[in-house]
């Protein structure tokens, strides 16, 4: 998940969760708060999740609605307050150039754009 140059360990405990990017007060790199929630695979319901062994896992080792052991984990874009309790906070260092690249790429491949275009010739 995270690659650490350092040995020294550093965990972004400064990292506000409030926010989608910050940098780390404590080692100065950027965080992304990446959030993910764990779901039934069988069923579709909410399980609490929590991170093990560096793997997202859910709390429980069953469903506490229908009993399925199988489980999906899904990465949610913006967290809200229902599901907070719910889901599992990833804080994961981002390297510079993959957020040019994601940028360029959003700016020139919005799927809104292309039609625009084409109405206007
Ligand atoms: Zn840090
Ligand atoms: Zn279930």
């Amino acid at each position: 998940m995270e690659l650490l140059n350092f040995n020294r360990v550093c965990n972004h405990t400064h990292v506000s969760p409030e926010v989608d990017f910050a940098y780390c007060p404590d080692c100065g790199e950027l965080i992304e708060n990446q959030w993910y929630l764990v779901r039934c695979a069988c069923c579709g319901v909410k399980l609490r999740g929590m991170v093990r062994n560096g793997e997202i896992v859910p709390e429980k080792h069953f469903c506490h609605n229908c009993g399925t052991r199988e489980y999906v984990v899904e990465r949610i874009n913006k967290i809200n307050f229902v599901d907070i309790s719910y889901a599992v906070l990833i804080k994961s260092v981002v390297q510079n150039e993959d957020i040019d690249i994601t940028q360029s790429w959003v700016d020139f491949k919005t799927p809104n754009y292309r039609p625009k275009l084409i109405g206007q010739l």
